[in-house]
């Protein structure tokens, strides 16, 4: 049991994927001892994925004042273009339905090659400079681990999920970050926490350079890449970053619902090897290595745990406007009635639609 078991807790970076993982949300909240969850969604993916939103409103009206959830924009509405997306229209909407932020993977290699936008596009200017003078939250997804790049290093199961960059057609890890300082030059104010330590765990230096290069953004501590291993390559240097910039770093873990730790003790078990990390200084093994922790003392682990988080998005979560969320479930609908996915989608739209209603 940890000595900082009473501190509040949490977790800025879950995905809840499915209706069918209601239950399960609820058994990791509790086993993990979590007092709310972010739920990052998605529907930036397209596809079956496009209902993402809804089931951002969905947790929220079943777990009230439990659960955040920053929305995702959507690329794939029928009929429109990239110029016509009105995505600074689609954040207003989701902010009006309750959304306390936004979700964007739209950095990481897969979905920035498929889109064929580049993170600095024009075509998001209008959207960063709503976001920047509203200070609307991101968590935002750029780049990848480095070995995903590298043909001689990039894992079998990495390969499996797509997530092999060697062939020549994928942005380079430096491109993504350069084209995340292009943007945050026009708009440095963003309000932005970049997931998975920005995979600048690998170095001291450079994460220290990014963050004061632009004193706005975060990082997250979902694993996700070799976070922990490489943060245990030099554990004293992270210490004192980590107390430097105690005031932004955001814990999350990644889980999802439904998911892989269906099982409150497996919930349990994963997020207990984060908070060792961060509490205790005894090597141990977790994440495929031997890690060594970082000791934090109670302010600063109050501050990771749930401050900086409460501080950046909200006291608390917003509630549903059960109006607004209405219209943008409908038009959901509307969208994905004919689609491939709609035998998936529209059932958990309508499981979505009858809860704002009752
Ligand atoms: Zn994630």
């Amino acid at each position: 049991m940890s000595e900082f078991a009473d501190v509040p807790i949490i977790d800025g970076h879950f995905h809840f994927r499915d209706a069918a993982g209601l239950d399960d949300l609820g058994v990791v909240m509790e086993a993990a001892g979590f007092d709310a969850i972010n739920t990052a969604c998605l529907s930036s993916i397209g596809g079956a994925s496009t209902a993402d939103n809804a089931l951002g409103i969905l947790t929220k009206l079943t777990y009230p004042g439990r659960m955040y959830a920053f929305g995702g924009l959507r690329h794939d509405m029928p009929g429109a273009t990239k110029e016509t997306l009105d995505l600074p229209g689609q954040v207003r909407a989701m902010m009006a339905a309750g959304f306390d932020g936004i979700k964007m993977l739209e950095g990481k290699p897969t979905l920035r090659k498929r889109l064929g936008i580049p993170l600095d596009d024009p075509v998001y200017d209008d959207y960063y400079a709503l976001l920047e003078t509203e200070q609307i939250p991101v968590v935002y997804h750029v780049a990848d681990p480095a070995y995903f790049w590298d043909p001689d290093a990039c894992t079998e199961a990495a390969k499996k999920r797509g997530w092999c960059y060697t062939d020549g057609t994928y942005p380079s890890k430096a491109q993504l970050h350069q084209e995340v300082d292009n943007f945050l030059g026009r708009f440095p104010k963003l309000r932005l926490i970049f997931a998975h330590f920005y995979f600048h765990a690998y170095s001291v230096d450079a994460a220290r350079k990014f963050m004061d290069a632009w004193e706005n953004v975060s990082f997250d501590l979902t694993p996700g890449s070799p976070l922990y291993p490489q943060f245990s390559q030099a554990p004293e240097a992270w210490r004192k970053f980590f107390i430097e910039y105690q005031d932004r770093i955001v814990f999350g873990t990644d889980l999802s619902a439904p998911g892989w730790h269906r099982d409150g003790a497996q919930a349990a078990e994963f997020v207990g090897d984060i908070r060792r990390f961060l509490e205790t200084t005894e090597p141990y093994e977790a994440f495929h290595g031997e890690l060594r922790g970082l000791g934090l003392d109670r302010p600063v682990l109050e501050k990771i745990y749930a401050g900086n988080f409460r501080r950046i998005v909200g006291a608390k979560p917003k509630e549903i406007n059960r109006p607004a969320a209405r219209t943008m479930c409908e038009r959901l609908l509307e969208d994905v009635r004919q689609g491939e996915h709609a035998e998936k989608i529209v059932p958990q739209l309508e499981q979505t639609i009858a809860l704002i209603d009752a």
